[in-house]
């Protein structure tokens, strides 16, 4: 009996020395930003975090277009000037938030895109190798009885990578 389970246990042994190491590509996290106390909690979150894996952080503000619905004759209208504002806006607001909040502690890389947030987001950590999106469930709306927002909960339907949610109501995670 006592033969037979040292055998098994050798057997074992044998199988998890063949399996290879799984390692986490972790070199690159987004944090989806969109200046809400919400998303701001999820970077305090993100910044030790990343330190601990040796990650940088890529933050990143999506401008959501907005269009008139002026007359069905001549179409929507937009407003580019605005647009430009809210993207040179960001920006600069990107940039208080990593002076701030990240202080060097962690590499740290603003970027803004215009257009749907949820696409732009999972579009983002699709062509820059996100390793893993960490994401507040919710923003600026921040209706508690829903789960998740709507931009998140797409964010999470539609990543490319695992997706860490931060929630946004109760205790803090980061002391
Ligand atoms: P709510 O419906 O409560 O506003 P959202 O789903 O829109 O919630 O927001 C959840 C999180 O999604 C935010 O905390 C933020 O991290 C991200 N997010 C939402 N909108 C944007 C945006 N325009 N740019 C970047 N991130 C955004």
């Amino acid at each position: 009996m006592a033969k037979k389970s040292q055998t098994t246990r050798r057997a074992a042994k044998r199988k998890t020395a063949k399996r290879p190491t799984v390692r986490f590509d972790l070199t690159k996290i987004l944090v989806p930003i969109d200046f809400s106390e919400h998303s701001k909690k999820a970077l305090e979150y993100a910044v030790p975090f990343a330190r601990q894996f040796g990650a940088s952080l890529e933050l990143l503000y999506v401008v959501e277009p907005t269009i008139y619905p002026a007359d069905f004759s001549f179409g929507q209208v937009g407003f580019p000037n605005v647009e430009e504002e809210l993207r040179t806006r960001g920006h600069h607001e990107l940039g208080q938030l990593i002076a701030k909040t990240i202080g060097g502690r962690v590499n740290a890389r603003a970027s803004v895109r215009t257009g749907k947030a949820f696409f732009e987001i999972d579009q983002f950590a699709q062509e820059q190798g996100i390793g893993l999106i960490i994401i507040a469930t919710h923003g600026h709306t921040g209706i508690e009885h829903v789960l998740f927002g709507s931009t998140a909960e797409k964010v999470i339907r539609h990543a490319p990578c695992p997706v860490l949610v931060i929630p946004s109501v109760g205790k803090k995670f980061v002391r």
